[in-house]
């Protein structure tokens, strides 16, 4: 049986060195806010040529307390994409503001930048795009727009550790940018962790003080926060995935390469890849019309698949008769709801043999 992802054969790229950071850690005798940590911090920080990262608990947090640091809060909108994962309006509504969502385009799958200016209001405070499936978003594009409005962005890069837009790496041309380290993401930890990033040295202090009880010296409790730090064993566990994260993201870029190359079924469209992208392929993601016979054939073949993802955000139960369900979204957002309802993800990890992607051509060419 292939999978659909594998953390086992990512972990097994790099069993030896995990085992001995993370060892290390253990018996470092320090477990909170350490030396791992703030190793951590700055080779990524480096590793994207951007000043500032914060270690959080999770990709969640990383969006709730940029939002939260940025001062936006109810009556406040935030434009996001009607196409993406629950997590990336969650930050906007645990704050109470509102998301205004927009569709994405029919071949990137992303945002699609040119229906933004039309879904800004007077309450709108930023754009927080998300570079979904390992593809950066149209940047050029989203800045002009902020720069025009004065609107923050806010980058969701749960997805999209090393991916660029025109050279320039996702995550540091925004106002503040949020990564998760879920064990499945391009960088991932062995447990939950997440990150911001910025270039703005009193964003940057404000999540800080925020993680930590919204304190900045120990019992002074001047903003009231929460508890989202990145402990120590995840830090060394993600100073090893960095050092391997060009080469992982090298390995997918390539099977994804023979799935363009080599897949060759009219009925399964492929991903399309703007020219000004560096894609990492997070996931591969297809669109095919009847997605029940597609991943029951594939299945048949030994292939596992996965779909990202079957109920957008407007139409999320938790959402019904809130700001944030729109229940005539399927006319609305059309790109997005197809997605919803056509995307496929093929086998797509780190550590796959040449064998498995070989497999999974000739199922999908069968089809
Ligand atoms: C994974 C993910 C998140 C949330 O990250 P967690 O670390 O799981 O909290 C947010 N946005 C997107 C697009 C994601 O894929």
């Amino acid at each position: 049986m292939i999978e659909y992802t594998s953390l086992l054969q990512n972990y097994n790229l790099y069993k030896e060195e995990y085992e001995s950071a993370v060892l290390k850690a253990f018996r470092s005798g320090w477990y909170i806010l350490g030396p791992e940590l703030d190793e951590f911090e700055k080779s990524f920080a480096d590793y994207l040529g951007i000043k500032h990262c914060v270690g959080l608990n999770s990709g969640t947090d990383a969006l709730i307390l940029a939002i939260r640091a940025l001062g936006i809060g109810p009556g406040d909108e935030v434009i996001v994409p009607a196409g993406t994962y629950i997590a990336s309006v969650l930050g906007i509504t645990e704050n109470g503001a509102k998301p205004v969502y927009i569709d994405s385009t029919s071949d990137t799958l992303l945002m699609d930048t040119s229906l933004i200016e039309r879904a800004i209001t007077d309450r709108t405070k930023a754009i927080l795009p998300v570079h979904l499936y390992g593809q950066a978003c149209n940047m050029s594009a989203i800045k002009e727009i902020a720069e025009k409005y004065d609107l923050y962005i806010i980058e969701d890069c749960a997805q999209c550790h090393g991916a660029m837009w025109n050279g320039k790496y996702a995550g540091t041309e925004g106002t503040i940018s949020c990564f998760s380290f879920y064990p499945t993401k391009p960088l991932g930890a062995l447990g939950d962790a997440g990150c911001i990033c910025t270039n703005d040295d009193e964003l940057a202090d404000k999540v800080r003080m925020l993680r930590n009880y919204g304190s900045r010296v120990k019992y002074h409790n001047e903003s009231i926060g929460v508890n989202s730090r990145l402990d120590e064993v995840q830090a060394a566990v993600l100073s090893v995935g960095l050092k391997h994260l060009d080469e992982s993201n090298q390995m997918r870029i390539g099977f994804s390469e023979r799935y363009m190359n080599e897949i060759n079924n009219p009925k399964v469209k492929l991903p399309v890849t703007a020219n000004e992208a560096k894609h990492v392929y997070h996931l591969f993601p297809v669109l095919v019309d009847d997605r029940e016979s597609f991943q029951k054939h594939l299945l048949n073949n030994g292939i596992k698949t996965q779909v990202h993802y079957p109920i957008p955000p407007f139409l999320a139960e938790c959402y019904m008769n809130t700001c944030a369900g729109v229940l005539n979204g399927a006319e609305i957002f059309p790109n997005a709801y197809y997605i919803a309802n056509h995307e496929v993800s093929l086998p797509m990890y780190s550590g796959m043999s040449e064998e498995d992607v070989e497999a999974v051509i000739n199922a999908v060419n069968s089809y």
